[in-house]
């Protein structure tokens, strides 16, 4: 594979963190939240976040794949990919959302379809409020009209990997966002 190129670094990575949790003490003041991070992609952000935010918090995963039509991640890399609006519930949380404030926590907000589906879902648990942080958000790829509430960084239409997002499962443990150069 060709060499990666960061586009983040690990520095900058943790400075937003650090604001978007700050962020977050703030706006839930004096409450709890649950934080509800999508697997396995959010990992990382989540453990780092969940640090970063001075608030009674427990944690929640939930996991999601698309049914058969995305592509390999070569082809993904070579000419990108799109939904047919078909996301499927791998993992549900574990506890109850009802009147609690929940965010959900997301590596990349893309298409926004697997956020618009997982909106949809938690909803139907009353949750108090539904707030969605995301690190990284690519608005010129969106097909579904969503915007999270807090995000890290906007970034242009490239694949990258690192801080828990991979190619074929590999690159997760990167400490910084690295782009894969298209060939
Ligand atoms: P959406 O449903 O918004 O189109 O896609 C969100 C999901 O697509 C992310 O959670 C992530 O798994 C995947 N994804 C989108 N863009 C990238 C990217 O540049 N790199 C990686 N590794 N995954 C991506």
């Amino acid at each position: 594979m060709t060499e990666l190129k960061v586009l983040i670094t690990r520095q900058e990575i943790a400075k937003r963190v650090g604001e978007m949790g700050a962020q977050i003490t703030k706006d839930f003041a004096g409450q709890a939240v649950i934080l509800v991070g999508v697997l396995k992609g959010a990992a990382i952000f989540l453990s780092d976040l969940a640090r970063q935010i001075d608030l009674d918090s427990t944690f929640d995963f939930i996991g999601v794949s698309s049914y058969g039509n995305r592509p390999s991640p070569t082809q993904e890399l070579q000419s990108g990919w799109d939904s047919t609006g078909e996301v499927k519930l791998t993992k549900d949380v574990d506890q109850s959302m009802k009147d609690k404030n929940v965010i959900v926590v997301e590596d990349i907000l893309d298409t926004g379809l697997t956020l618009t589906v997982l909106k949809k879902l938690l909803m139907a648990h009353q949750p108090r409020t539904l707030k969605i942080a995301a690190l990284l958000d690519k608005p010129s790829r969106r097909k579904l009209p969503l915007e999270g509430d807090y995000v890290g960084f906007k970034i242009p239409d490239e694949f990258v990997v690192g801080y828990g997002l991979d190619y074929a499962e590999k690159y997760r443990n990167l400490a910084d966002i690295c782009i894969v150069p298209r060939e």
